[in-house]
């Protein structure tokens, strides 16, 4: 049995909140020290909500060490439970997988600490304050290819250690991948394993929120997701560091999900003519459909451009950030659109789920992915509210 050895709130000052996810809340925290004053340590605390239970803010909750007693927090079998408990002891399941086989490595992220209280889990984790992989870059203005080769070098890091322990990451995108500092030569992580997998676990945790620009075919297809899918997101990531725009450009989701099944995407002339033939051809290798054939992350760590060798030094044309910032702001305002209709707890409510509903500028799949979220929601009957957190 996990050692119970006290409150979050004994331990933890709990300060502003840093960002929300769907099924999240993350805040700051300041470790208390034995004396009772307050330490230099930050982190950051994520708060996994847990669905069907009342309300309870992370003052109740109790302290359990985190590499004992993850494993003994009675999770339920994996068939019985719903999708946002599946999705909570998905990440849990894979962050004690990591503290175990991973860490610490400077691009993944270091898990601290769990306690587990009615409203959730709340994972004690490393605090990244040198905010996200494209807010950075577009707050540069300009940066080159070398400096893109750096950034793919960092995740190809990451995911060969996570790759080695047989995880998969599942949602790799540039919103978790997240700056340590706001220094310059920040260490960049990898973070958000809700969707990933472990080898025990490989049944699919399918997510419904969110886009699909760096889901893998194979992943759609409902085909085998290897440490490979891995790397096709990798391979969008980068050809958005170099462009601006994603690789697959579609009116629908279904129209977007076939030009990724059939890998139909292209270098075109005016805005990849300069850039060197060597990321072109890197890209080419991982946005590749068989994944078979994309390079692992250990081979991508010996490509001459990931290297450094053959990456232009350069700025990019000052289009390529003018377009990354439009992608990025419209990326933003959606997943924040999202978020706050998820915590909303009001809207259980059809009508208003509706008018909410309507007044986001999201796409017809998501609006409906929401819908059939709530409804399995509601189902669970009277006594499932989704929770309120303090702020
Ligand atoms: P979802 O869980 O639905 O995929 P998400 O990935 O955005 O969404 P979280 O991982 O809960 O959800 O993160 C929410 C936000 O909180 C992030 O976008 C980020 O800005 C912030 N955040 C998460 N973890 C940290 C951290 N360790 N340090 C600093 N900020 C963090």
């Amino acid at each position: 049995m996990g050692q119970e050895k006290g409150k979050l709130c004994d331990e933890y000052e709990i300060q502003d909140i840093l960002g929300r996810g769907g099924f999240s809340v993350v805040r700051r925290g300041i470790k208390i020290k034995t004396d009772g004053q307050k330490s230099s340590q930050q982190v950051a605390i994520k708060t996994l909500k847990r669905f069907g239970t009342s309300a309870s803010t992370p003052s109740g909750s109790f302290r359990v060490s985190a590499e004992k007693s993850i494993a003994s927090m009675g999770l339920p079998a994996w068939n019985q439970v719903s999708i946002s408990d599946a999705l909570l002891t998905n990440e849990i399941l894979v962050m004690r997988k990591i503290v175990e086989n991973v860490s610490p490595h400077p691009n993944v992220i270091d898990l601290y600490d769990v306690y587990e209280d009615q409203s959730g889990v709340h994972l004690v984790l490393e605090l990244c304050s040198g905010g996200e992989l494209f807010d950075r870059i577009v707050a540069q203005e300009r940066y080159s290819e070398a400096g893109a080769a750096a950034v793919v070098k960092q995740i190809a890091q990451g995911l060969a250690a996570l790759h080695q322990a047989n995880i998969v990451h599942r949602d790799l995108k540039p919103e978790n991948c997240l700056f340590f500092n706001k220094s310059d030569d920040s260490t960049l992580k990898i973070m958000d394993f809700g969707l990933s997998s472990v080898e025990e676990f490989t049944d699919p945790v399918v997510g419904l929120f969110g886009s699909i620009d760096y889901v893998s075919p194979e992943a759609l297809s409902q085909g085998k997701i290897t440490f490979k899918s891995d790397m096709w997101s990798l391979g969008v990531i980068l050809y958005i560091l170099l462009s601006g725009y994603p690789p697959f450009i579609a009116q629908s989701n279904r129209q977007k999900q076939q030009m990724i099944m059939a890998g139909d995407y292209n270098f075109d002339e005016r805005t990849w003519k300069n850039i060197s033939s060597s990321a072109k051809h890197l890209i080419s290798n991982l946005l590749q459909v068989d994944s078979d054939r994309r390079p692992s992350a250990e081979q991508l760590l010996a490509h001459p451009w990931v290297i450094g060798d053959s990456a232009k030094q350069e700025q990019m044309d000052a289009e390529v950030v003018s377009r990354l910032q439009s992608f990025n702001a419209r990326r933003k305002l959606r997943a924040a659109a999202i978020a706050s209709v998820l915590s909303s707890k009001v809207l259980l409510r059809t009508k208003k789920l509706r008018t909410l509903l309507g007044s986001h500028d999201l796409t017809k799949e998501e609006i409906d992915n929401l819908k059939i979220y709530f409804k399995n929601i509601c189902a669970k009957g009277d006594n499932a509210t989704l929770p309120e957190f303090e702020e």
